[in-house]
């Protein structure tokens, strides 16, 4: 394997930044997963475009010019001979004594690394998955695509700990955010779908907006407004979308189980018309 590292392209094995690199420090650092398919990057001025708008957010000038990104991005894919994987962009305020306030005249850190990946497992996709809540610990700007993720770590966990395949974070006011590292669909009573508005408190998934234009294509009602955990458990169905899962059904919230326990309808229209978008 081959990764990118400040103008480098290294074993990955030797693929190291400073123990002085601000997101070492801080989790003062910005990042992107974005996926690949048949050796092409996809969705990438998707994934640039939010990657811009996190460095923004946090006032991280550009490592190298926005439009250099694809070119290193294809590079690391063409190194690696990669088909079928995803890429991982870090990019941190740079290496600095440690020092709560910005460094001067620092440059961006970058790194970038690339592995293959097949999909989620083939029975999770047809069978669906179970979720767990967890309440959202997370700070206020979960909209910024930060490092920080100790929260979202925490939540995962215990998922797993509890055998669920994803933690459902809920605020104080009992809205059902986002998960740990992914967004939230629902098929409500009505059979309208809904998703957390893409506000301040969750993060913009490409998927979750490739998603909606989608079933806005296809003439569904569609709502991005809050709903909250007891409101999710009488949905008809409920799904999760993310750059590594795609859209995974859910079939089963806590101890209650959603629709009829097996993959919904529409939940599996869009799995398949998401699939094809992703095709070369
Ligand atoms: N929400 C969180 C907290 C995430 O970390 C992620 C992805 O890592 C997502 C949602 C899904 O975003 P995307 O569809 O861009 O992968």
């Amino acid at each position: 394997r081959v990764s990118y590292v400040n103008g480098r392209y290294v074993a990955h094995r030797d693929a190291a930044v400073h123990v002085d690199d601000r997101g070492h420090h801080f989790a003062d650092a910005v990042y992107e997963v974005l996926p690949v398919v048949a050796g092409r990057l996809c969705h990438l001025d998707q994934h640039l475009d939010r990657l811009e708008r996190s460095l923004a957010a946090l006032a991280i000038s550009w490592p190298v010019p926005r439009r250099v990104m694809p070119i290193i991005l294809a590079e690391v894919v063409r190194r690696n001979r990669l088909k079928d994987g995803l890429v991982y962009i870090q990019t941190s305020r740079g290496v600095a004594p440690r020092y709560h306030p910005f460094p001067l005249d620092t440059p961006a850190g970058l790194v970038v690394s690339a592995w293959a990946h097949s999909g989620p497992a083939a029975a999770q996709i047809e069978q669906g998955v179970r979720v767990v809540s967890q309440s959202d610990l997370r700070w206020k700007r979960p909209d910024i695509k930060a490092t920080g993720l100790l929260p979202n770590v925490l939540a995962r966990q215990s998922a797993r700990e509890a055998g669920a395949f994803e933690a459902w974070l809920i605020n104080d006011q009992g809205v059902v955010t986002e998960g740990s590292a992914t967004n939230i669909f629902i098929v409500g009573p009505d059979g309208a779908l809904l998703t957390h508005p893409a506000d301040n408190s969750i993060l913009a998934g490409v998927t979750r907006g490739n998603v909606l234009r989608l079933a806005r294509n296809l003439g569904l009602e569609v709502g991005e407004r809050p709903f909250t955990l007891a409101e999710s458990l009488r949905a008809r169905e409920a799904f999760l979308t993310g750059t590594t899962m795609m859209v995974m059904p859910v079939v089963r919230v806590d101890d209650t189980t959603i629709g009829e326990g097996r993959p919904g309808p529409l939940t599996l229209r869009l799995r398949d018309l998401y699939q094809e978008l992703r095709r070369p």
